[in-house]
């Protein structure tokens, strides 16, 4: 079971299930996939390649075996380069990949001499992986969980160990072998290793793709499509361990809520898509205007809440106060000719053991005054 034939068509079967696996991330457009199955086919042609070794030509069982194997790497490399949105292409790895089909041919039909094809071969693998580990470790973004990014990382920096020991041992000559296909403890040991690359890359390239995934489902569930302001859900979320967080460190935690005036008037006079405008130019400048650390979601419709920790009520009265006063004071450029709009705010603090739907509550009710007492104004709850 353990000889160099039958560990290349396990590989060959492991890449051919990656493929399938990948294929069903096909259609969730996710970038660097298309090249990640491409990587797949590509070793599988290298791999079978290899295993005519003696029953082929030499070009295709030799050169064009490594060149290919080399070349589903780099095109692994080539997939998180996208998966990451980086545009630039690693040119030096695609002249490396040239200086590997020199040598592999010189070392095959001029000077044949196993030794150094392995030693060149093994270099260049070591040297894609150290670029994938540190792709990885690099390019995490900060706001992503870390497993998949260091499962890709680990796997890549133990298969550069493999190689660049495989490169030493053959290019120093401490192992001596005449062909792949030899069945020898350490070229076995070695193979053995290598089979374990593509499935560790693929279990670690498809982690990413699902991860891609969640954020994406995330940020549908956590962010309003239209303003780009938190969901209601999450503002709930984010409110209530905001309210724990205040009850632990004994500091205020004040809500805003805020609603445009006379809202149903810019829809009815400019059109639905104009009063969609208002709600991004809004948010954008509530947005623009608020401080590192207040939370901002729509709370539906053109009602909006903003949460104040480590603010009092005076405070965030004042805050919101400058925010309408800036806003009633301009005509802004965005919105269809001559459109303004104001707000109202109800404010009020967080109490001692009451629930964020009874702040909610209270906030409303403020607001609730601030437009009978004729809009444009921010009110404290009494
Ligand atoms: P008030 O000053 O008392 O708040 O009056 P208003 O007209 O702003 O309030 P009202 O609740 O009467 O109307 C709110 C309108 O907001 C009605 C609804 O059609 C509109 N609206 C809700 N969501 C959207 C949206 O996403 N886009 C647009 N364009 N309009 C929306
Ligand atoms: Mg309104
Ligand atoms: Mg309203």
């Amino acid at each position: 079971m353990l000889n160099p034939l039958s560990i290349l068509l396990v590989t060959v079967l492991s890449s051919a299930m990656a493929m399938a696996v990948l294929g069903s991330l096909w259609r969730a457009a996710i970038p660097g996939v298309g090249y990640w199955i491409a990587a797949n086919a590509v070793a599988i042609v290298a791999l079978l390649a290899f295993a005519m070794q003696g029953h082929a030509s030499r070009w295709l069982t030799f050169v064009a075996a490594n060149v290919l194997l080399a070349l589903s790497l780099l095109l692994v490399i080539e997939g998180c380069l996208r998966f990451l949105g980086r545009r630039t292409r690693p040119w030096v790895a695609y002249a490396g990949l040239v200086a590997v089909l020199i040598g592999i041919s010189y070392w095959t039909f001029a000077a044949p001499d196993f030794n150094a094809r392995v030693a060149l071969v093994s270099t260049y693998h070591a040297a894609l992986y150290a670029t994938l580990a540190a792709l990885m470790l690099r390019g995490r973004p900060s706001n992503r969980p870390r497993y998949s990014y260091y499962f890709l990382a680990v796997a890549a920096l133990l298969l550069c160990a493999g190689h660049a020991s495989r490169g030493v041992m053959y290019g120093f000559g401490m192992l001596k072998q005449s062909g792949l296909m030899e069945v020898s403890p350490s070229n076995i040991i070695f193979l053995a290793l290598g089979i374990l690359a593509p499935p560790c890359l693929s279990i670690g390239v498809v982690m990413l793709a699902h991860d891609r995934l969640a954020e994406r489902l995330e940020r549908l569930a956590n962010v309003d499509d239209l303003t780009g302001a938190l969901s209601r859900r999450a503002f709930l979320a984010i409110g209530d361990a905001l309210l724990k967080a205040s009850l632990r460190s004994r500091s205020p935690l004040t809500l805003a809520i805020i609603d445009i005036d006379s809202f149903k008037a810019v829809n009815d006079t400019h059109g639905h898509a104009a009063g969609d405008q208002v709600l991004v130019h809004f948010a954008a400048f509530v947005a623009d205007n608020l401080r590192v650390g207040d939370v901002f979601g729509r709370l539906g419709g053109e009602e909006f809440g903003v949460l104040c920790p480590a603010t009092t009520i005076a405070d965030a009265v004042a805050l919101l106060d400058r925010l309408r006063g800036r806003l009633a004071a301009q005509t802004p450029a965005e919105l269809p000719r001559g459109l303004r709009y104001t707000f109202s705010v109800g404010v009020d603090q967080h109490r001692r053991a009451e629930s964020l739907a009874q702040l909610m509550a209270r906030a409303d009710g403020a607001l609730y005054s601030a437009k009978e007492a004729g809009r444009n104004r921010v009110m404290a709850a009494a």
